[in-house]
């Protein structure tokens, strides 16, 4: 088979053009980025706002695997298939960032036979969001550190500013860094340190903004220090809310392309999954709702952390609510998860998968508790046993939610037909169900945070450190209890112990510290050592990307 760069090199591309006039948007309502990419104009939404909204349909997954689960994947070719079904579908998909593209995880365009093009451009400077995004964080920075040199009006302490620098690339040499060196005219030295530009709040105010106006407002209320009496100060407090917001009016605006089988897709922003909510843009979400009956998106890590803030954070803030979740799962992941070591995953292993499916059984019933249903997908690998696949299809009948087995990796939106008809079937069936986020959000943060930990994780209880306490108590005594929960947590177990898979049990969280992002609108809560900054590995996907002398790119996978 085809290396899915490859694959995507030989797509036939649409204009971009065609595109958007297939969804019924108005040239001048594009404003294209070369022949393949267009941002879509502020008029359209205005024009657009008495559409009814499409059904939405959100793709999570079980605990991620070193072995791979492939919602991008699912999510793509799942949209390919409802149009080879006659629905007229659109994808919502995040925006790939750099640091993951050169260092482990290579790019995030699907793959196979369901990606999204030209991919090339998507995974590197695509329309120049992240390089705004990064601008604007910077300028905010290089201001705070300004306002210390010109005499520091705001009493700000410099033993406490929370905003960082930020940098869209894998770099730990930037974790821990020392600024202001070099005497008086080189400012006052202070420890600081870099983010890499997806962690930064920037990024998930973007995507959780409605319009320029709430932008503004959300970016002047970004706490970046206390002062010498313990105050906050934000970051209108420097000023520069305009200014950021001059730099971010064009990232704003979500970016139109197509998969391998030109389907509209829309990549739009891409907040990591642990400190911030994890998926796309709202306005792009939103726009696709208002241009397609059907729309695919995704949200990051498994349903305990992705799928959790999609619904609590993202759905909770712009009013949507999904008409069904698809629920990713590999038969490979399955038996990993029922302790089969990485290297023994092709092997058929009936007693481990029977073992590891309890972690998609609590998956299933999580989402259950949201009150939307389910459609299970598994993603197909040649290594898959019939017997192996029968199981998995017996459990689902016995839980009541329908299963697909996807090819959509080897043979495009035609291996996904009929997972889309079973999404679609169940969609029909349940609609008029009421979605409902896990927590009120009036509840104390302490009362939230055990809530999500007790009906999602499984957890017997929580812990909170000494740090904990403090930093919730000075969040609840600056006003910002009223907010939802981000939960900060490892990816690969339902716990905060990643070495816990399957369905783990007697087992608390312990809470180490909270993080107010009062700009973007949520608490962070910290379940243990969270990277903000990743580093690169020891072979980086950097080594396999090459570009010839007529500027034809390789190795980006
Ligand atoms: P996720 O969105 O869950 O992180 P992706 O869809 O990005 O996962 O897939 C992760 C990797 O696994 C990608 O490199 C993709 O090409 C590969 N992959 C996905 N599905 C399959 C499959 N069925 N067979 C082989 N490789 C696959
Ligand atoms: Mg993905």
């Amino acid at each position: 088979m085809l290396s899915d760069i490859e694959i995507a090199q030989s797509a036939e591309m649409k204009r971009i053009t065609e595109i958007a006039a297939d969804l019924g948007i108005d040239e001048q309502d594009i404003e294209p980025y070369g022949h393949y990419k267009a941002k879509m104009s502020e008029a359209l939404y205005s024009k657009l706002a008495d559409k009814e909204d499409g059904k939405l349909i959100l793709v999570t997954a079980i605990n991620p695997t070193p072995a791979g689960e492939g919602k991008t994947t699912i999510s793509v070719g799942l949209s390919d298939a409802l149009r080879r079904i006659g629905k007229k579908s659109v994808l919502a998909l995040r925006e790939p960032s750099l640091g993951p593209v050169f260092g482990m995880k290579g790019g995030a365009a699907g793959g196979g036979y369901a990606q999204v093009v030209p991919m090339e451009d998507i995974n590197l400077h695509f329309t120049g969001d992240m390089h705004a995004i990064t601008a604007a964080n910077n300028l905010l920075c290089a201001m705070i550190d300004n306002h210390l040199q010109q005499g520091n009006e705001l009493r700000i302490d410099q033993r406490r500013i929370m905003f960082k620098r930020c940098m869209d690339m894998n770099d730990r040499a930037l974790r821990n860094i020392l600024i202001g060196l070099g005497g008086r005219a080189n400012g006052i030295p202070r420890e600081d340190g870099f983010n890499i530009t997806v962690a930064s709040e920037v990024m998930a105010i973007l995507c959780l903004a409605s319009d320029v106006a709430d932008l503004k407002e959300r970016l002047g209320n970004i706490l970046v220090a206390y002062n010498l009496s313990g105050e906050p100060v934000y970051a209108k407090d420097l000023g520069c809310t305009g200014a950021m917001t001059a730099l971010l009016k064009d990232a704003l605006k979500p970016n139109l392309v197509q998969t391998l089988e030109n389907t509209p897709a829309f990549i739009h922003g891409g907040p990591f999954a642990n400190i911030a909510h994890g998926c796309n843009s709202l306005r792009a979400t939103k726009l696709a709702l208002k241009l397609g009956d059907y729309v695919v998106t995704e949200a990051g890590f498994g349903s305990d952390l992705g799928a959790e803030k999609f619904l609590d954070i993202k759905c909770r803030i712009a009013g949507l609510a999904p008409a069904c979740v698809v629920l990713v799962a590999t038969i490979k992941a399955l038996k990993y998860n029922g302790g089969v070591q990485k290297q023994d995953l092709a092997k058929e292993n009936m007693w481990a998968l029977e073992k590891g499916i309890e972690n998609l059984r609590t998956h299933i019933e999580n989402m259950h508790k949201f009150h939307v249903p389910v459609v299970v997908a598994i993603n197909r690998f040649a290594t898959d046993t019939d017997e192996e696949v029968k199981f998995v299809q017996n459990f689902c009948s016995d839980m009541g939610v329908e299963v697909s087995m996807c090819e959509v990796f080897a043979k495009g939106g035609e291996g996904g037909k009929d997972l889309a008809e079973k999404v679609c079937e169940t969609i029909d069936l349940v609609s008029g169900t009421e979605f409902k986020p896990i927590y009120d959000t009036h509840m104390t943060i302490k009362d939230k945070v055990d809530k999500i930990a007790k009906e999602i994780y499984r957890a017997e209880g929580v812990t909170f450190t000494a740090q904990a306490e403090k930093a919730i108590k000075e969040i609840e005594s600056i006003g910002f209890w009223d907010l939802p929960i981000c939960v900060a947590k490892t990816q690969y177990s339902l716990s905060d112990n990643p070495n816990l898979l399957g369905k783990p049990k007697n087992f608390k969280i312990t809470v180490r510290d909270a993080r107010l992002s009062s700009g973007a609108g949520f608490v962070v809560i910290y379940t243990g050592d969270i990277l903000t900054m990743p580093g690169l590995p020891k072979a980086p996907a950097a080594l396999n990307i090459d570009c010839d002398k007529d500027g034809n790119i390789s190795g980006l996978f």
